[in-house]
Parts: structure tokens; C-alpha cells; sequence
């Protein structure tokens, strides 16, 4: 688990979730995503999906823009590097253990961010940015805990393009669920379409 979320600081990568993969991509090794719902209640894009613990936040070009790892759950699970294994038990994970993993896996890191309560690593793999959140008490007036543990790990893309899309393709339909839904999304890669065909 310490070398699985390494990985993620030195490559923004977990299994085959990456930013800017496609979900068509992602779907064809995980199978489909569970619908997270709308990022603003206003518009289908950006769109939350989720696979098992692991947040994707994906745009109108059905291109992933940012992953998002709750690592508090009691049964976080994140995708392994094998296709079709899974990993859990991220609670264990300090600020010690990581930090030594990065290193070992020669992946630079900073400490971005540091008050009473949080501190949080950064890397920067080149497509995308990476960032380790870790709490020093587990409520806001609880007592300290013996080490920072890590509460949450996202990686985003920090310019994002939207490739050119071909006109007049259909409409998918992937994204207009309600929450908490399975999508029709179909295995294997499929036409990337404009959510414009759907409106905003
Ligand atoms: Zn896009």
C-alpha cells in the first residue's frame, strides 16, 4: 500500500486512473464507473464517477481532470497495479511511511502546507500535480495523534485541453443519471462526444 500510493506521488497514476485518461479507457479495464453525480447541480459537466474509494472528476470531454482518494474510510479500496487487483488498509498510512516511500522511489516531494491540525506533501510528477493531505488530530479539539496520518491524496491536471471534438456525434447519455446510479458507459474505448448535445 505504501509503495501503491508512492506511485501515485511519482507518476499521478493509480492502476489505470490517470488524469486526462479517458473514461471509455478507464472502463475498459475497471468496467463501469458508479455515477457520483453532478460537480454543480447546473451543468452535467464536470461530473463526479466513482470506482470503489477513488473520486474521478471527469470533463465534458470525458476526460478524467482530477482523482481523488479518501484515505479516512474504514474500507478505502484504490486499484492495484495489477489489472484487476484492488488495495485497502490505507489507514495505516503516516506521514513517516510515505514520505520514506517517496523517497525510495526517488520521487521528489515538498511540505506545501502546514498548520496545528494538517500538513500536506506535495509532488509533482510533470502531467500532473499530486498532493498528500495528513491530520495531526482526528477532531478539531481532539488530543494530538502519535503521527500525521493521511486523510486524503488527489492529483490534477494543471492545464487542461479538451481535444477537438468531431461534430455531429450522438450523445452518449453517459452523466445524466441521478446519483449513485451504474452507467451505460460501454467497455472498451468509444467515441468521445460534446456534452453540448445535452446542454451545459
Ligand atoms: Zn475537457
Amino acid at each position: 500500500m505504501n509503495e501503491a500510493m508512492a506511485a501515485f506521488g511519482a507518476t499521478g497514476t493509480l492502476g489505470p486512473l490517470r488524469c486526462c485518461a479517458a473514461l471509455s479507457d478507464i472502463a475498459a479495464v475497471l468496467g463501469p464507473p458508479m455515477d457520483g453525480g453532478r460537480v454543480s447541480k447546473r451543468h452535467r459537466w464536470p461530473h463526479w464517477f466513482l470506482y470503489e474509494s477513488v473520486e474521478l472528476v471527469v470533463c465534458r470531454c470525458r476526460l478524467v481532470e482530477r482523482i481523488g482518494v479518501p484515505t479516512w474510510h474504514n474500507d478505502c479500496r484504490i486499484p492495484g497495479p495489477q489489472p484487476g487487483a484492488w488495495l485497502s488498509e490505507l489507514r495505516g498510512m503516516t506521514y513517516q511511511r510515505l514520505t520514506t516511500a517517496l523517497d525510495a522511489t526517488d520521487c521528489p516531494w515538498q511540505l506545501t502546507y502546514q498548520t496545528d491540525d494538517q500538513i500536506t506533501v506535495s509532488t509533482d510528477p510533470g502531467d500532473a500535480m499530486v498532493a498528500f493531505t495528513f491530520i495531526t488530530r482526528e477532531t478539531y479539539d481532539g488530543p494530538e495523534l502519535p503521527e500525521p496520518v493521511l486523510y486524503k491524496a488527489h492529483a490534477w491536471r494543471r492545464d487542461h485541453m479538451c481535444p477537438p471534438i468531431p461534430p455531429n456525434q450522438p450523445d452518449d447519455g453517459i452523466g445524466l443519471q441521478p446519483r449513485y446510479t451504474t452507467t451505460s458507459l460501454v467497455r472498451g474505448p468509444g467515441p468521445r462526444t460534446t456534452s453540448g448535445l445535452a446542454g451545459p
